[in-house]
């Protein structure tokens, strides 16, 4: 799984191994966490991405529903009615050990962004490293601070990189755009949002128009075509970016 893949429901329950039900799963991959999040219009948290430094704002989670009882005009829990910890609970602490010094390392979480009903797509690893409980003007709400990981293994497997980020409003688009499938051969499974420019090839600005839809082979096929692209560039032909249809 790489940032930016983009998933089912059944393939995110297939790679965590469990039935995410809720947005905040704590310590579920033994290792690290998962949260689910959403910056869609009507999305139930507020949840903010920086498109520029790839840093998360997580919201909080409100009280389960009860009768008589708003969940968005009482303060978000820290703890459950029996005193233990709540989701909110569990993340405050370890960010709160973390920047006392008391854990070492911060704790990592996975993060997934819903793009549409069924549709997800993976943003990579983030570590905790901040959080606050604060009066949002009508109630207390907890607010999580996320950076991305350069660089993690992974049971097993790196994580690459997260040098790109496509903004949540830019993805919806393209996915509405391409219908859903590879613009290469239309395969509607293993998709990726492909920046049509690589960042590293001064592909800055992220719009619509530089990103689209590819399945996994033709992902692959295009990242052999930069490796040519920078092999003639070593041997000093220029003018590489012409090799994008
Ligand atoms: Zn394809």
């Amino acid at each position: 799984m790489k940032p930016d893949d983009i998933i089912s429901y059944s393939d995110l329950v297939r790679e965590e191994k469990a039935n995410l039900q809720k947005g905040m799963n704590f310590g579920i991959g033994k290792k690290y966490s998962v949260f689910l999040m959403s910056v869609r219009p009507g999305a139930p948290y507020r949840d903010k991405i920086d498109s520029a430094t790839g840093c998360i704002i997580y919201e909080g989670h409100d009280a389960p529903k009860k009768a008589g009882v708003d969940p968005k005009a009482v303060d978000q829990p820290l703890t459950t009615p029996n005193g233990k910890w709540t989701e909110n609970g569990k993340f405050f602490r370890a960010a709160t050990d973390y920047k006392s010094g008391l854990l070492k390392e911060p704790h990592l979480i996975r993060i997934y962004e819903k793009i549409q009903p069924g549709t997800w797509s993976y943003k990579g690893v983030f570590e905790l490293v901040d959080a606050a409980y604060v009066l949002d003007g009508k109630r207390k709400v907890f607010c999580f601070e996320l950076h991305p990981v350069e660089k993690t293994v992974f049971s097993g497997r790196v994580e690459v990189p997260i040098t790109r980020l496509i903004p949540s409003e830019v993805k919806r688009e393209v996915w509405k755009r391409d219908g859903g499938r590879c613009v290469k051969c239309g395969a509607n499974h293993n998709l990726h949002y492909d920046h049509d420019i690589p960042f590293s090839r001064g592909g800055s600005s992220i719009t619509a128009a530089n990103v689209r839809l590819l399945c996994a082979k033709h992902n692959l096929s295009k990242s052999d075509k930069i490796m040519s692209v920078a092999v003639l560039a070593h041997l000093g032909f220029g003018g590489g970016l012409q090799f994008y249809n």
